[in-house]
């Protein structure tokens, strides 16, 4: 059994879940798009609980990986740490830093590994409602199709359908949408 993947073409910010991921920068202090909307509707409790982690790094992670950039400059591609959500409908917010696209670097397995580690803290916190953005297809330019592809294919193998009940994406426009139905159907039983 796999577990429940649900689509939605709307506003992340409005999602009433146990834990919202955002795409966010490895300052972890704020940018634009989701992010931006994440803090404008969360209030300043957000911006708060992210400068307190930002100052216990690494140990907000327990472990540095090899080759990753030192942590002290921020969170790593590809990794997630967990804050309140403020005024936001949800219990938490799982931020995660995704990889820039390049066209001549596979970086396919950083943005996996944000699902896979965005799900784990997403677990570590009892949260069993999860829903993400498309993560690294606006700013950081991912073509929307492989981002799909990707991000469906690492959440279906990674949420335990014990842990969770429902992983959402909710996507902002109806490209992105149609992007990651057709992802969803290719990889199997649509629900
Ligand atoms: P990144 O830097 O990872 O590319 P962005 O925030 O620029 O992050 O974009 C990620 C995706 O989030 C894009 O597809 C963008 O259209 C979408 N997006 C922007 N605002 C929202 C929102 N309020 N709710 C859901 N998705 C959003």
């Amino acid at each position: 059994m796999t577990v429940s993947i649900t689509l939605v073409q709307g506003d992340l910010t409005r999602q009433r879940v146990d834990a919202l991921v955002n795409a966010a920068n490895s300052s972890l202090l704020g940018g634009g798009g989701v992010d931006g909307a994440i803090h404008r509707r969360g209030g300043p409790e957000i911006l708060a609980d992210c400068r307190r982690l930002r100052a216990s790094l690494p140990q907000a992670l327990n472990s540095v990986r090899a080759g990753e950039t030192p942590i002290g400059k921020g969170l790593p591609t590809g990794r997630a740490v967990a804050t309140v959500a403020g005024k936001l409908d949800a219990g938490h917010v799982i931020h995660t830093v995704g990889p820039v696209w390049s066209a001549t670097e596979d970086r396919s397995e950083l943005l996996a590994s944000c699902h896979r580690e965005a799900l784990r803290v997403a677990a570590e916190l009892g949260a069993r409602t999860v829903a993400f953005p498309a993560i690294s297809t606006g700013v950081y330019r991912w073509p929307l199709d492989d981002a799909a592809r990707v991000a469906v294919r690492t959440v279906r193998e990674a949420a335990d359908p014990a842990l969770f009940d429902e992983v959402r994406f909710v996507l902002f426009d109806r490209a992105a949408y149609d992007a990651f139905a057709e992802a969803l159907a290719a990889s199997g039983d649509a629900t």
